[in-house]
């Protein structure tokens, strides 16, 4: 069975379930209540995520020799935000309610009332869009709203042990400012030359206040950016580019094209730093429908002329084949991790009808996730909980942990077919059953996660076999 759109049967609810009740994702803080917006990363979410970054590095970074990493501080000077804009311009236009005091995104209340795209207006504009409509408050249905206004998202810390006398510094809100900070010394260190990209995964941290939809708006998250530095006369070209790298790195980990599209960013919408933008949307279930999932900006050369100016370094490439120096023009393909984690649960999840061992009705719940990601390559199950089947049984898990990128499960508790599904609902693509008559041939059962075939393979040839199907 594959899953449209009509026939779907993800929902954000049955995601979370699912992933706080196999380890996925736990709430943040949950024995104190939970903390909005705050998600923990459970032993099978962890696996995940950690499959989406490396694939995602194995494949810009080590896969291209055009592009080269970083890991820099969470915290970086205050001028750099100062350099950057994002004291100035990283604001969330927020509206209350006076009378039971509720918290809106104006752009927010805005698109989801009155279907309208509002990012990137004036406080001004949208109190006249909200006045005009004559916009309730969405919680207690009073016309009581305040105007619009500006809402700083960085998050500040204090460096020092005195507060009065510290230094005001901010969790960075995004990982792409390193990049350019650090421009030079790579430049020098690097043996780069343009066109070539920057790569970072990081954490970053944004203020938010709108309900955040399980993982997909958290107050700290993940990003993968990489800033790619182009001739300014090339830049449009390398934009092209970059729009197919970002789908053929989506259908690398097997995201579904159906719920994807590319979305242009209108002029009043474009972020202070980018002539051009485009978002990679995705269908998210039920009422969130269409949502921002990855962007990638031109940034022209506004960052590095910024941080040129406010810090007085030359940031000036010189171009050896055109005897001229000039600063490059920035592409920027924005990733977040977690929102890619979201959508992969969401894709991959599956329920079919089927009958259990005895014959009665059930649904049997699936997660088809690529083998690439899935957290569990593969399962290894003695039928049985016996020594005689534990003894081969084991020795073919030791076998299987020594395949590059195979992280094996061992299970023996409870009936086979309750250990297959437990499978199946954690995306374990492939199980290896050890039975009685392994005993006698040295062969195993392969069950397939999809359709739940089966076949026999030699016990010497499952390392191999199951190599081929995850490399
Ligand atoms: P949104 O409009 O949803 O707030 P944004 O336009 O502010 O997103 P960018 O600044 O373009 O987002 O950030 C780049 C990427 O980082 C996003 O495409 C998304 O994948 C991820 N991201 C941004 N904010 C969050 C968040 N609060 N929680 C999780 N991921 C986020």
């Amino acid at each position: 069975m594959t899953t449209s759109e009509t026939t779907r049967v993800a929902t954000m609810d049955k995601i979370a379930a699912l992933a706080k009740r196999r380890g996925f994702v736990f709430p943040g803080s949950d024995i104190y209540g939970g903390l909005a917006n705050t998600w923990d990363y459970g032993p099978l979410g962890v696996e995940l995520k950690r499959n989406v970054k490396d694939v995602w590095w194995r494949t810009f970074v080590h896969g291209r020799r055009d592009i080269v990493g970083i890991d820099a501080g969470i915290l970086m000077h205050p001028r750099v935000w100062e350099a950057s804009g994002h004291v100035e311009s990283f604001n969330d236009p927020l509206v209350d309610c006076r009378t039971c005091k509720s918290r809106f995104r104006a752009d927010h209340l805005i698109e989801e009332r009155l279907g309208q795209h509002a990012e990137g207006k004036s406080p001004a504009e949208m109190s006249r869009i909200i006045a005009e409509a004559g916009l309730k408050c969405t919680v207690c249905g009073n016309a009581t709203l305040t105007d619009a206004r500006q809402f700083n998202m960085m998050f500040r810390t204090v460096i020092g042990p005195v507060e009065e006398t510290g230094t005001e510094v901010y969790l960075r809100p995004e990982t792409a400012q390193a990049m350019f900070v650090q421009f030079k010394n790579i430049l020098a260190t690097g043996r780069v030359k343009v066109p070539f990209g920057i790569a970072q995964i990081g954490k970053a941290f944004r203020n938010e206040i709108t309900p955040g939809n399980f993982i997909f708006r958290l107050l700290e998250f993940e990003q993968m950016e990489i800033e790619y530095f182009v001739k300014p006369d090339e830049a449009a070209e390398s934009f092209e580019t970059w729009v197919a790298a970002m789908r053929d790195w989506l259908g690398s980990i097997g995201v579904k094209d159906e719920f994807v599209r590319v979305r242009e960013h209108d002029a009043d919408e474009l972020s202070h730093y980018s002539s051009r933008t485009i978002d990679y949307e995705y269908l998210f279930p039920g009422s969130m429908g269409w949502r921002e999932l990855y962007g990638l900006a031109n940034r022209s050369d506004y960052d590095l002329r910024q941080h040129q100016e406010h810090s007085g370094e030359d940031l000036q490439y010189f171009d050896q084949a055109e005897n001229r120096k000039y600063l490059p023009y920035v592409i920027e393909p924005t990733f977040g991790v977690d929102r890619t984690c979201l959508i992969l649960l969401l894709d991959a999840y599956d329920e079919e009808e089927t009958v259990d061992v005895n014959g009665k009705p059930d649904t049997r719940v699936v997660l088809r996730l690529h083998p690439r990601v899935a957290p569990y390559k593969a399962a290894v199950l003695p039928l049985l909980r016996k020594p005689e089947l534990a003894e081969p049984a084991q020795r073919l898990f030791e076998a299987l942990s020594g395949v590059p990128g195979a992280l094996v499960e061992y299970d023996e508790t409870g009936n086979i077919g309750k250990r297959y599904r437990r499978q199946d609902e954690i995306g374990t693509p492939f199980c290896f059953t050890v039975d009685f008559e392994s005993l006698e041939d040295q062969s195993v059962t392969v069950r397939h996660r999809d359709d739940m075939s089966q076949e026999r393979l030699a016990m010497a040839d499952v390392p191999g076999w199951l190599l081929e199907r995850i490399a």
